[in-house]
């Protein structure tokens, strides 16, 4: 997006605000959808807690998506933005088997992780089919945070199990008709996901009633000028061929799933926040914004880079800044990073903003949630306000002690 728009969205609607292009997820989107024309029957499911604003799953809805989600909320969430439950995939770890059972109720696909679930759903309900999650034990992803296939994981069934997942099915009587895996955030290599697709048809073959094999997601988009990304088109056309192959081995054409996240709403997101302090001290400079980790903790949590411009100096010379923002803890955006000279006042714009900031984003120091803003055909949206005191008070009971 261009900066002078952002610099008059932040004039508009006030600081720190994020900021989301529609236009940009949506050509995500068909990007995604065109590298695969070549399969049949292709479903793309919208990871939501990458960013779940009703509105954004809205726009996503009106390109074609379906969802993933991995908490009840999420699935009320999409059911508000008006999915129909059979669009929705629900794909949780670790959670309670009465969730399970009430997302079952409304109707959304389930995706079982583990053996002990599997076994009690298939006892109580044989007549809903289920999907599997299966952990290929494949290394991937960019950060021990987000790598989820490997050894020791928690997610997925492990295909070493699958002769106990097959006694299960066996034993029960219930259905299997998609098999799934997503093995981490940030695959970079097409040949590492090319590989366990491989394993995960091996697994596949297995199975007689799949009508699905849903490929998860990871895949990495660019961070800063000159950062490598999944070439999209190239997986498109190695896994198509690979896929269509499966499907005539199999005897049946079936639907190729993803669940991007990132990919789709990385890029589309910026949020912008105002410089309080310029402050020199012996060894640096520091840019404080109105912000800390409590609106974007990717840095601080998973030491992420986004990159930083200074909206409202874009012709200046460059210096080095520390920006860092006003939790009273440490919390570093970026270190020794050149910026168009910052004066206190300036607009910074955060870029990568639209995947695991917002929602992640949190009251730590007692501080509003910032709002959000879509900006689409050139027109922009209000579709979160900022919060305010009340909503700090909301819940909480005052007792006179
Ligand atoms: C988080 C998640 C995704 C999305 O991952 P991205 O890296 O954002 O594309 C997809 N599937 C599952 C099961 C997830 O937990």
């Amino acid at each position: 997006m261009d900066s002078n728009i952002l610099l008059e969205l932040s004039n508009q609607y006030g600081c720190p605000i994020y900021v989301y292009d529609g236009n940009k997820i949506e050509s995500q989107f068909a990007r995604l959808s065109n590298a695969f024309a070549g399969v049949k029957h292709l479903r793309i499911n919208y990871a939501v807690k990458a960013l779940s604003n009703i509105s954004i799953l809205k726009l996503l809805k009106k390109s074609g998506s379906g969802l993933d989600t991995v908490s009840i909320q999420e699935v009320l969430l999409g059911l508000e933005a008006g999915f129909e439950p059979e669009k929705i995939m629900f794909t949780p770890n670790g959670v309670s088997m009465e969730e399970i059972e009430e997302v079952a109720k409304l109707g959304v696909h389930i995706n079982i992780d583990n053996l002990s679930v599997l076994e009690q759903f298939g006892h109580k309900h044989p007549n809903i089919p289920v999907c599997i999650r299966i952990n290929p034990h494949v290394m991937a992803g960019g950060n021990s945070n987000i790598s989820v296939g490997h050894i020791d994981s928690k997610f997925g069934i492990s295909i070493h199990q699958t002769p106990h997942i097959l006694r299960i099915i066996e034993n029960t009587k219930m259905t299997v008709n998609g098999i799934h895996m997503h093995t981490g955030s940030d695959i970079l290599d097409i040949e590492v996901f090319l590989y366990a697709s491989e394993i995960l048809f091996e697994t596949a073959k297995q199975f007689k009633d799949l009508e699905f094999i849903d490929f998860g997601s990871g895949f990495k988009v660019p961070y800063k000028a000159g950062d490598l990304e999944t070439d999209i088109e190239e997986l498109g056309e190695k896994l198509t061929t690979k896929f269509n192959a499966f499907c005539k081995d199999y005897g049946k054409e079936l639907t190729l799933v993803f669940e991007p996240g990132k990919f789709l709403v990385s890029e589309s997101g910026y949020f912008l926040a105002k410089v309080n302090v310029v402050k020199q001290t012996t060894s640096t400079v520091f840019a404080q914004i109105d912000s800390g980790f409590n609106h974007l903790i990717r840095p601080m949590f998973y030491n992420s880079y986004h990159h930083i411009e200074n909206i409202s100096n874009t012709e200046g010379k460059e210096r080095y800044y520390s920006v860092v923002g006003y939790i009273c803890e440490t919390d570093t955006f970026a270190n020794n990073r050149r910026i168009k000279e910052i004066s206190e006042g300036d607009i910074l714009c955060f870029r990568n903003a639209g995947a695991y900031c917002f929602s992640m984003a949190s009251n730590y120091n007692s501080r509003y949630k910032p709002a959000e803003v879509l900006y689409y055909n050139n027109e922009s949206y209000l579709i979160r306000k900022a919060e305010t005191f009340k909503d700090l008070l909301k819940n909480q009971i005052i007792v006179e002690l």
